[in-house]
């Protein structure tokens, strides 16, 4: 593997079972256990009904391209070679919309409402995002 050099993200206490999931490629949520709705890693309380019991699952991993965008401005230095690179907001069929990147397609072919399914990116030893790539169904 060589030397990844762009910032890696650190866990935190509510995150680390997202990201352990993402080891196993598995796309883990939070699912409420009070009205069921879905969430990422980011919030410790349910945006619908505020409560803080929860579960995690296994999501199914699969979404449409919400929105997007091209970026041509280098915001960190360690990003330069990628440009142009995009961005984008992928809506997961259990809710949750997530920043992300699309792999697997020219940046040219990228169109909202594109299904897509994720793909797992082992960037170091210890750290794997999740990304996107279109899908034909
Ligand atoms: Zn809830």
């Amino acid at each position: 593997m060589t030397e990844y050099k762009k910032p890696v993200p650190l866990p935190g206490p509510i995150s680390e079972p997202f990201f352990e999931g993402a080891k196993r490629h598995e796309l883990m949520l939070m699912r409420c256990l009070s009205c069921g709705a879905y969430r990422l890693a980011e919030r410790p309380s349910c945006p619908e009904c505020w409560s803080d019991d929860y579960e995690w699952v296994k999501g199914s991993g699969r979404g449409s391209i919400y929105s997007y965008v091209i970026m041509h401005q280098q915001l960190h230095p360690a990003f330069a070679d990628d440009i142009p690179y995009n961005v984008a907001v992928v809506e997961l069929e259990e809710g949750p919309r997530m920043v992300s990147n699309i792999v697997g397609c020219g940046n040219e072919e990228l169109r909202v409402g594109q299904p897509v399914e994720v793909v797992f990116d082992a960037i170091t030893e210890d750290c794997t995002i999740p990304r996107f790539r279109p899908r034909s169904d």
